[in-house]
């Protein structure tokens, strides 16, 4: 029976987003929380960019010692097989990769101005994918931009050429966030169908239809005979009004009407960690997760009025529709309210160590702990802000890879 899978593409959707950024420290923590959610694939960067290189490469490291696994690393590229050839010399390690091109007519006559037809967007294409999988990829998935604008015997022209290519998924994306969830099912069905080849599901915001689409376009898809791919971001971070919120993309498969009990929901996740992972990228992406934020803002499982605190309190199936502890609340925190001590870019090594005694984490001897101090401040130049426990844990444990990933060289 064909199943869903989660790509994640906080790492380069997200980040590639007005006024959102995270440090490649950063970066690689998120591959680590979308790791342990058992996260089919994480969309992990840009790999013909010079600044990823050492983040991308000490990355694909961590997965080959078997710490990132078994997510799958991916890579983002424009569909050019110059785009490819670049990633290829700066990571010849890479696996995985996207390769995005636009589709629709009015994208081809506004953004190619009129120099590129359908034909030749196939042909850009069908070489990029050819050229990755000589140069060693494994496993490749092409996108259509503005999908939602460009004609279903467009997209399934494009979609034939890529499964001929070689191409194991097409990316559906609704750039704009113009679709609805019912045109999107019909549409997804028709292409999965016609097709026979599995599709991703790409959805904006910017109707707040996102998470409803990326379910309604991955059911269609599912109809259609074909594995369906939601790409989300955690707390929805992306272009303009955002992606399609991870937690709330896996509620709606585990607990929506319609989909409840239907086997949607992927099989090798668990949510346990989501509450961590949130309040990690918030803190790194330095946006507070709103208050009515599915399942892990503030007020997710509050209550006061009347009626609706009674009947909580007499059965949380009253007012609540999932618990809590499967998304890893429940446990009081510890805030301290005296002394504080942080580690950071100008610390010593007693303060250091009184932080890691704090995390239970011991040092072979002093060389040991004065290296990873070194290091811990090297990653808060990265951070620019106290560096949290799964930062600090991360530096401790594999050093030399925190070492490259801390490394950025301009090229010459
Ligand atoms: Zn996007």
């Amino acid at each position: 029976m064909p199943r869903v899978y989660i790509i994640d593409v906080t790492n380069r959707d997200g980040v590639q987003t007005s006024r959102i950024g995270l440090s490649k420290l950063g970066k690689t923590i998120i591959n680590m929380y979308l790791n342990d959610m058992g996260i089919f694939q994480s969309e992990f960067g840009f790999p013909f960019t010079h600044h990823e290189t050492n983040y991308l490469n000490a990355n694909l490291e961590l997965a080959e010692m078997g710490v990132l696994a078994p997510l799958r690393l991916e890579g983002w590229c424009r569909a050019l097989k110059k785009d490819v050839d670049l990633a290829f010399k700066l990571c010849p390690k890479i696996k995985h990769l996207n390769l995005s091109i636009s589709t629709s007519p009015l994208m081809l006559e506004l953004k190619f101005k009129g120099k590129m037809t359908i034909d030749s967007v196939i042909d850009s294409m069908v070489s990029a994918v050819k050229a990755a999988y000589r140069l060693g990829a494994e496993s490749v998935g092409v996108n259509a931009e503005d999908a939602s604008r460009t004609g279903i015997e467009d997209l399934i022209k494009f979609a034939k050429a890529a499964k001929k290519a070689g191409a194991k998924r097409v990316r559906y994306c609704d750039t704009l966030g113009t679709d609805g969830p019912l045109i999107l099912y019909k549409r997804m069905k028709e292409l999965a169908t016609k097709t026979k080849i599995a599709w991703e599901m790409h959805c904006h915001n910017d109707l707040g239809m996102a998470v409803a689409c990326s379910v309604a376009g991955a059911k269609g898809v599912i109809d259609g005979g074909q594995d369906a791919y939601i790409n989300t971001t955690i707390n929805g971070m992306g272009e303009r009004a955002g992606n399609a919120d991870l937690l709330s993309v896996l509620l709606a498969l585990k607990y929506a009407s319609g989909f409840k009990g239907k086997k949607l929901f992927p099989k090798d996740i668990n949510l346990d960690k989501i509450w961590a992972f949130a309040k990690y990228a918030s803190y790194a992406f330095d946006i507070p997760i709103p208050v009515n934020q599915v399942g892990v803002g503030a007020n997710a499982f509050a209550h006061e009025s009347g009626i609706h605190a009674d009947g909580a309190l007499k059965n949380r199936r009253n007012y609540e529709l999932y618990d809590y502890e499967e998304l890893g609340r429940g446990e009081q925190e510890l805030v301290e309210t005296g002394r504080m001590i942080t580690v950071g870019e100008y610390s010593g090594i007693k303060g250091f160590r009184n932080v890691y005694g704090t995390l239970e984490v011991e040092f072979k001897n002093d060389k040991e702990a004065a290296k990873i101090l070194e290091l811990v401040r090297y990653a808060n130049v990265n951070t620019q802000k106290p560096l949290t426990k799964e930062e600090l844990f991360f530096v401790a444990r594999y050093p030399k890879q925190a070492c490259k990933i801390l490394t950025v060289t301009p090229p010459k």
